[in-house]
């Protein structure tokens, strides 16, 4: 099973023996990315929109080209994209801002699979106006999203939920879900921030108001965060942050927000991080590891399971290519540690998910997810690697 796209990694390839499995986190940056970010601080770095010189012009071009990739990528209009620095901004922003007349009781529904980032933003709001949140179980045994419909009711103001599960690479299944809760009228949000790299998003299709995925976890470069939503939500809310570049007119008591996405981009904007994201969505649309990356998964899972000391967790029929494991006889942090000796980086803890192993009453587990750089060979070294720890320790 051939790596798709070797040759784009400087970075793996000058560390032959450095095996990196933590894409979940973050992605190594494919170099036409990396030269893309370089080639915009080179000969198209300006501030943008309000600069009447040549060089202003073609930032503001690349930074609209880029917020076009974005739109196409996720089935939308690019008047409906705002450029965020994260995932976390973007979600703290939504819970402040959401157009909601909060009252005591009102209802979030989240899942159990949440990442912090779509919890606390809404526990610090529940605190605020009293409201209640919800949690959607996620099934032990099946590791799907579990019964929703005895949750959601008239007092459910808004879901937010995750496509996929950060800790176990479950995509689940939300369609029916925000069909149902826009039904009842509630604010539908996607966090896309796992789903982004390995599922094809599209927003009519997916019933929600708002969707949002880190570009860091696509092969871009941190800071550029797209945010979608819907033409009927946002010119109903007050931006997230305010300040330069989002007002029609200044009074010394009171502000007009441009008519435009824009009102949610208050400052200089991360034009490099948007230009490089754009590169990413390019190289990832021209290289299609998904299948590679689907191969690897299932080879990974199937020879994890012939080993009687450690647990799979669940993900599913569907999943992108994270896998976590634990074992009762052999603690997460040690298999990490003695990895991280070996030169193979995984990750291990609670994942920023604490509520699904409070769910399942697990300890910490270890979390391997492959990118497009990853082979074959690179389960057989973790594995025998992993066996030759085991031996030691157990
Ligand atoms: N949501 C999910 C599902 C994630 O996996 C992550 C990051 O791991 C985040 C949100 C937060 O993303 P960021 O750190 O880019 O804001």
């Amino acid at each position: 099973m051939a790596k798709p796209c070797d040759h784009d990694f400087a970075f793996l390839q000058q560390q032959s023996e450095f095996m990196y499995l933590d894409s979940a986190a973050t992605c190594q940056v494919p170099t036409p990315v990396l030269e893309a970010y370089s080639h915009y601080y080179r000969h198209q770095h300006a501030n943008v929109h309000r600069a009447s010189h040549r060089l202003g012009r073609a930032a503001t071009a690349a930074l609209e080209n880029a917020r076009n990739v974005f739109a196409k990528y996720v089935g939308a209009e690019a008047e409906n994209i705002a450029l965020m620095s994260s995932t976390t901004a973007a979600l703290n922003g939504l819970a402040e801002q959401l157009p909601i007349d909060w009252q005591p009781g009102d209802e979030v529904l989240l899942s159990y699979a949440e990442h912090h980032a779509n919890i606390l933003p809404w526990q610090r709001l529940a605190k605020r106006y009293k409201l209640h949140l919800q949690f959607i179980s996620i099934d032990q045994h099946t590791g799907k999203l579990g019964d929703w419909r005895t949750l959601l009711n008239a007092r459910t103001k808004v879901v937010s939920i995750t496509a996929a599960s950060n800790v176990t690479g479950a995509v689940f299944d939300i369609k029916t879900l925000l069909a149902a809760a826009k039904a009842q009228g509630a604010i539908t949000v996607v966090d896309a921030a796992q789903a982004a790299a390995h599922v094809p998003i599209n927003v009519n299709d997916l019933h929600c108001d708002a969707l949002v995925f880190s570009m860091h976890k696509v092969y871009g470069v941190n800071g550029c965060a797209p945010l979608y939503l819907h033409p009927e939500l946002w010119p109903r809310m007050q931006p997230f942050q305010v300040g330069g570049g989002i007002v029609q007119e200044v009074s010394p008591r009171s502000a007009q927000w441009v008519p435009t996405i824009q009102k949610f981009e208050a400052g200089s904007p991360n034009t490099a991080a948007a230009v490089a994201g754009a590169t990413a969505i390019d190289w990832l649309t021209k290289q299609q590891p998904h299948q590679h990356l689907a191969q690897l998964r299932t080879q990974f899972v199937e020879q994890l399971s012939q080993r009687p000391w450690l647990t799979v967790l669940p993900a599913g029929d569907h999943t992108t290519p994270t896998v976590a494991f634990y074992s009762l006889g052999w603690q997460a942090f040690d298999i990490a540690t003695w990895l991280d000796q070996h030169d193979i980086a995984v990750r291990a803890g609670h994942h920023c998910a604490q509520l699904l192993l409070q769910q399942w009453q697990l300890p910490a587990v270890v979390r391997v997810s492959f990118g497009a750089y990853n082979s074959a060979a690179d389960i057989s070294h973790f594995l025998s690697t992993l066996d030759a720890g085991w031996d030691i320790f157990s």
